[in-house]
């Protein structure tokens, strides 16, 4: 199996690309405002509730990017029966068939990279490199989920028969790749799939079904249901003829879900509280490296962000790494998604809950060592990453996920001990540690629960099949299943033991 590779934007040629979709979608908003449609049935559908979508890159001035037009009660049922009859009979090709329809999807998504950049960059404020890696993981699922399934039909005596229907609710961070994955995999193991977006990343969402409808995935096979979190829940989620659910979002919503439909089978990736550790025994400039980069790139907007900076006491009281800290993160350019230098650009919601929490209040003893503030004159969507310094175990933002550029440095007297302040946050996705002392990484290996180990590297951006993603305790609700491995695809299928005595 081989990876996908990234577009590598220090290329002159790649560089003239990027600024062609950067005039594209920077002036999109003013031409034609672009158009959803929710696709049900086989056809591309309107209906009386009609969602704006505002044009994230330039919200400061309420710009109309386009709209989408929203799903209710009877259209989400009319989904779920078509899904459920198999209209076009995606449950009977045989896997060879699958496989070679998802290539071609592949093949969409690479001839589509530069719009589906654009369309987030103008959709969500997200920076190009930021997506493209996005399309890359989208690509990758698309190929390792068949070539996963093949694997698994291949064990001796192993019969596998699709499930049946599989619901896909997506979220807005990633709004390509985990959309994709989840699809990906319900239509590789021959399930018909109904795909819920997050409601801030509607455009891409339906854009990115139209790589699977394109590619020759017909439009009952799969459907586009965009609708209120309210209704998916009241109208999908309960439906007994929803055979499984993939989910990206909160821990409240996915153990709701399980409240209700008990009996369902899902895949939840919920929230994380990451950290990485840092000890004594580090590379200095590469930790300080990554640590600046899995703490705020997309803003901190990611389930696998760094929000936890677990520093050896000596590193702790050492001037020197504090300043190359401070220093590296206010070198960071935060500023407009069409300014291809920034690295940094807006949030998709100006904070609240937790965040707005974490920015208006500190524990006893913590201090900032970079105070929050805003990039564009207070605009409250750029918020430039801050650094708050001397928290403690058991504080606000030690047990809680803020989903924002916000890192919380803590002091540990040795390795167990921080690899104690590391589990006892209750989530377990990803986890680092920068040390070049083998016996150290062994022991954070054994030490630490959390899905995604990482030593010395970032603790974002895990890669189809060489870091399957998926986390424990409060981070994975349901299966537990790890996305981009192995087992994936094995929870959407029933699988048969046929054994033979001789
Ligand atoms: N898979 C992504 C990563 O490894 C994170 C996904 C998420 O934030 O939900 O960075």
């Amino acid at each position: 199996f081989k990876n996908e590779i990234d577009t590598d934007f220090t290329l002159p040629q790649n560089q003239i690309w990027a600024n062609k979709i950067r005039d594209k979608y920077k002036n999109i908003s003013k031409e034609k405002p672009l158009k959803a449609y929710m696709v049900i049935d086989g056809k591309e559908r309107e209906s009386d509730e009609i969602k704006e979508v505002m044009d994230k890159s330039q919200f400061s001035q309420n710009v109309i990017l386009g709209s989408c037009f929203m799903a209710g009660e009877d259209e989400l049922k009319k989904a779920i029966s078509v899904a459920k009859s198999d209209k076009d009979g995606w449950s009977k090709l045989d896997l060879a068939q699958r496989t070679q329809i998802l290539m071609k999807v592949a093949n969409e998504f690479r001839k589509n990279r530069g719009e589906l950049i654009g369309m987030a960059a103008a959709e969500l404020g997200k920076v190009f490199s930021e997506t493209d890696v996005e399309v890359t993981e989208a690509i990758d699922f698309l190929n390792f989920y068949p070539y996963s399934v093949k694997k698994l039909s291949e064990l001796d005596g192993i019969k596998l028969e699709h499930k049946g229907v599989g619901l896909v609710i997506s979220p807005w961070n990633f709004p390509i790749a985990i959309a994709v994955g989840g699809i990906a995999a319900t239509l590789a193991t021959g399930n018909r799939v109904i795909l819920k977006p997050s409601s801030d990343a509607l455009l891409c969402a339906y854009m990115l079904c139209k790589c699977f409808w394109d590619a020759g995935v017909s439009k009952n096979t799969l459907q586009f249901t965009p609708t209120q979190g309210v209704l998916a829940g009241e109208h999908l989620v309960k439906s007994k003829d929803i055979d499984f659910v993939i989910f990206t979002g909160s821990e409240d919503t996915a153990y709701g879900m399980l409240s209700e439909r008990p009996d369902i089978h899902l895949s939840a990736e919920t929230g994380g509280k990451d950290a990485t550790i840092v000890t004594a025994l580090c590379d200095r400039d590469q930790a300080v490296k990554n640590v600046v980069a899995s703490a705020f790139n997309n803003s901190g907007q990611k389930c696998s962000a760094t929000s936890l900076l677990v520093l050896e006491r000596e590193l702790y009281e050492d001037a020197e790494f504090k300043k190359m800290l401070v220093d590296a993160t206010l070198s960071l350019n935060v500023g407009s998604v069409w300014d291809l230098e920034n690295k940094i650009s807006s949030l998709v919601n100006i904070p609240s809950g937790n965040l707005r929490n974490a920015l208006e209040h500190l524990d006893d003893g913590e201090k900032w060592i970079i105070t929050p503030s805003y990039a564009q004159n207070g605009n409250p969507y750029m918020l430039r990453p801050s650094i708050r310094w001397g928290t403690k175990k058991g504080d606000f933002c030690h047990m809680n996920e803020l989903f924002g550029p916000v890192l919380s440095v803590m002091c540990a007297e040795d390795l167990d001990d921080a690899i104690d302040i590391v589990n006892s946050t209750g989530y377990g996705l990803t986890s680092g540690i920068e040390s070049l002392d083998e016996r150290e990484v062994e022991r954070f290996k054994d030490g630490i629960l959390a899905g995604n180990l990482y030593v010395n590297r970032v603790t974002t951006g895990a890669i189809v099949i060489r870091q399957p993603f998926g986390g424990m305790g409060k981070s994975a609700i349901g299966s537990g299943k790890k996305a981009g491995g192995f087992n994936y695809v094995s929870q959407f299928t029933n699988i048969t033991c046929e054994t033979t005595t001789d």
